[in-house]
This record gives C-alpha cells, sequence and structure tokens, in this order.
C-alpha cells in the first residue's frame, strides 16, 4: 500500500535524504526537478506589466516540496559555509533552513532603512524597478565563508549587489545558491568567477 500523502514521516533535517523523497508521495516518484518545478506558478503582470512572476509560494505551503527544496539547496555547499546570506524577502525562508541544515548562521540582506545598526549600503536596478540592500557592517567575522540564497535569480543585479555587501562586511563568497535561474536574463553575466547553484532553470 502506498504511503497517504499525510504521513508521519518528515524529513531528518540532515544532508542526503533525498533519496527519501518518493516515500512521501502516492503517486509515482518524481525527480526533485519536476516535484519543485510543478509547484512554482507564474502570475502574469505581477508586479508590473510584462512581468512573469514566479510565484514559489505553493512550494513553501508543500511539506515534501519545502524539505526537498532546501536539502538541494544546501547540499552543493555542505561542510563550507560558516554564515548564509539570505535576501529579503523570499531569501530569508529559504536561507534559515539552509543555513540549519548546514550547520551555519543567518545574516539577513535588507532593504533600506530596515536594519537597527549601522550599514553598508549598494542600490542596484532588478527585472522591475530599483532597489538599494543593506547589510550590518558587524554581521561577518573577517572571512567567514558566506552562502547567498535567494529563490529568483534573474538580471542577476540583487545578488551581484549581495555579493559586494557581503565583501564590503569582511566575507568571503562562497557562491550562491538559487531555487530557479530566468537563463534568458544572463544573471551570471554579473556573477562570473563566483560558484553559482541553480535548483531549476526556466
Ligand atoms: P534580479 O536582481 O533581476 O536577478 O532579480 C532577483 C530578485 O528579484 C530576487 O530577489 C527575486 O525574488 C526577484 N525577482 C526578479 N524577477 C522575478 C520574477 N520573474 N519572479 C519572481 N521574483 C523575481
Amino acid at each position: 500500500m502506498q504511503q497517504r500523502y499525510r504521513s508521519t514521516r518528515r524529513p531528518d533535517h540532515t544532508l542526503g535524504n533525498l533519496q527519501q523523497v518518493p516515500d512521501f508521495f502516492t503517486s509515482p516518484p518524481a525527480s526533485v526537478e519536476q516535484l519543485i518545478g510543478a509547484r512554482i506558478r507564474e502570475i502574469p503582470d505581477f508586479p508590473t506589466p510584462g512581468i512573469a512572476f514566479k510565484d514559489i509560494t505553493p512550494l513553501l505551503a508543500d511539506p515534501p516540496s519545502f524539505a526537498v527544496a532546501v536539502e538541494a539547496m544546501a547540499k552543493p555547499f555542505a561542510g563550507c559555509v560558516d554564515q548564509v546570506v539570505g535576501i529579503e524577502a523570499r531569501g530569508f525562508i529559504l536561507a534559515a533552513p539552509i543555513a540549519y541544515v548546514l550547520g551555519a548562521g543567518v545574516v539577513p540582506l535588507r532593504k533600506e532603512g530596515r536594519l537597527p545598526a549601522p550599514t553598508f549600503s549598494e542600490g542596484y536596478e532588478l527585472e522591475y524597478g530599483s532597489a538599494v540592500l543593506e547589510v550590518h557592517r558587524d554581521a561577518f567575522h573577517w572571512g567567514s565563508r558566506t552562502l547567498i540564497v535567494d529563490d529568483v535569480l534573474a538580471t542577476g543585479g540583487t545578488a551581484a549587489v549581495a555579493a559586494s555587501l557581503v565583501e564590503q562586511a569582511g566575507g568571503e563568497v562562497i557562491g550562491l545558491s538559487v531555487l530557479l535561474e530566468l537563463v534568458g536574463l544572463n544573471g551570471r553575466d554579473k556573477l562570473v568567477g563566483r560558484e553559482v547553484h541553480a535548483l531549476l532553470t526556466a
């Protein structure tokens, strides 16, 4: 008999349990890409006309998909991360469990004016508009091995600024882990020389 969807089984929060994925399903085993991809929906013309917004909330709400996404985003960087940077706001949701899985700390990169202590600050253009990101000046120990996490890599402006801010604050960027890369927007061009891991591409 197949396991019910609402099984009492849960991921054990350790690396390397991706092989348990089929245990979560009543349907035949899916690949990680199928599992995750099926739970990212596209919202046309949000937040502005012409933008196809990739909405990850169905994935976040689904226990096995969320667990698999977190583990798969963490796995390539296992054993070499001291701190995980989450980019406001959806990056926070992924960065915290990824840091937990990696045994690392979490550092928030926030939009302008939201961090209480002195910050480094940098402005940039994104796929829809512009923004300023900030990080606490004392967020990192010198040379802290830092993984940057976000939901979507689009033009790469956000990730490039995140890397710059980490380095201004004394961290060493060891890589970037995203759920979804929009390859047509060439975000990697702004991240040349950096290790970028995308769970899915579109
Ligand atoms: P970019 O700086 O252009 O790479 O944009 C990446 C940031 O903007 C990430 O924090 C994403 O959450 C958000 N973003 C950009 N484009 C999209 C999109 N099409 N769907 C969802 N989020 C997006």
